[in-house]
């Protein structure tokens, strides 16, 4: 049915000389029915994977399969695929209902079927008592839902969302990503959602593709990207405050950072120089006097539910998650820093791959 196939798919922009390369190479492979967000930051190549898919941009190289069938050659419009964009652009003369059903209109769907169809889709998206408003009568929240709804009501094998969110204030950002799960939950829809948004790429995701500078970085579960990033960069863009990331010498349970000697709760995976990843919430406050590492504190948020505390271990910088109900060291305190062997991440310096476990 509607999976996605990604095959060593490159994109050029220009022509001879003044061509540049954007998309290196880049292989995926999306289930029917599975919902896979691409995040990146600004420039990365997103929009531009989704665009390759959609049919809006030719591919310089590789092919790309929906359902099965190679798409490389074929017009967007034949893709069965529906997009839904940023900028969603209703018509401003139609009911809610006439923009709903332009599509199938033009497409020469029956009148009846076209009935059906947007009375379904009305109703996943509570939109049933709006039909007869014009777009400028509806808040940017329910001109949204239009906008998925006429995505809908075409009944494709694939959705392509591209930062469909952006234009919407926090709250209204949160409460159509929950519309967004359960128009999942009920469509079962293969889709592919692109975001710069780390947070709702992992709320959304059931897998997430980590794209940097044209590259897939990594792909799966928000748990697997979040409690095994397979590179730095992924350590540093999933999750917030970052992955703290120390660069040093690696020497079994001793780890030197910057000519500062620091006891590891176990061996390093190999000798020399090595990037030890560690998440803030799993270095603890050690009460044990100076048996941990030193963390002298710089500065602290507190944010409610917790507190950030933000201080060096020798001269890299170093942030903690504690619980907001804990007492605070204060900034000028030296503390004393501990964790469990199995939060330690390694990663290959020159490489920046992840190593070992
Ligand atoms: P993202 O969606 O991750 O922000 P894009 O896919 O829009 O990134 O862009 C990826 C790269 O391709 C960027 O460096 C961008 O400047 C470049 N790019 C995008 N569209 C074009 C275009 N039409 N012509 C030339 N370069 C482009």
């Amino acid at each position: 049915m509607g999976a996605i196939a990604i095959r060593n798919v490159v994109k050029r922009y220009g022509m001879g000389a003044r061509a540049q390369q954007v998309i290196h190479g880049v292989n995926a492979e999306i289930g029917d029915g599975e919902f896979v967000v691409i995040v990146g930051p600004s420039g990365c190549g997103k929009s531009t994977l989704l665009r390759m898919v959609a049919g809006l941009e030719e591919i310089s190289g590789g092919e790309i399969a929906i359902a099965g069938r190679v798409v490389n050659d074929i017009e967007p419009a034949q893709r069965d695929i529906a997009m839904v964009f940023q900028n969603y652009a209703l018509y401003p003369h139609m009911s809610v209902f006439e923009n709903m059903a332009y599509g199938l209109k033009i497409a020469k769907v029956p009148v009846a079927e076209i009935k059906v169809r947007v009375d379904k889709a009305a109703r996943i998206l509570e939109l049933g008592a709006l039909l007869q408003r014009r777009p400028r009568e509806l808040s940017g929240g329910q001109r949204q839902r239009v906008a998925m709804g006429r995505a809908i009501v075409r009944e494709p094998q694939v959705f392509l969302f591209d930062e469909p969110l952006s234009n919407l204030d926090a709250k209204l950002r949160a409460q159509t990503r929950l519309e967004i799960q359960k128009l999942h939950h009920e469509l079962g829809v293969t889709s592919l959602f692109v975001t710069h948004d780390q947070v709702e790429a992992m709320t959304l995701a059931q897998r997430m593709i980590v794209m940097n500078a044209g590259r897939l970085e990594q792909i799966g579960t928000p748990e697997e990207v979040y409690q095994r990033p397979a590179t730095t960069f992924v350590a540093g863009f999933i999750g917030s405050p970052p992955m703290n990331l120390l660069r040093g010498q690696a020497d079994g349970a001793q780890f030197s950072v910057a000519g500062h000697g620091l006891a590891l709760p176990a061996a390093a995976p190999r000798a020399g120089e090595l990037i030890l990843g560690l998440r803030p919430e799993h270095a603890v406050l050690s009460r044990s006097g100076n048996a941990g590492w030193p963390l002298k504190v710089e500065m602290i948020e507190m944010l409610g539910a917790e507190r950030l505390v933000y201080g060096r271990v020798g001269d890299s910088l170093f942030t903690l998650r504690l619980d907001g109900t804990l007492a605070p060291p204060k900034s000028g305190d030296t503390v004393s820093l501990q964790m469990a062997a199995q939060h330690l991440h390694w990663f290959d310096p020159t490489t920046t791959a992840r190593v070992g476990r």
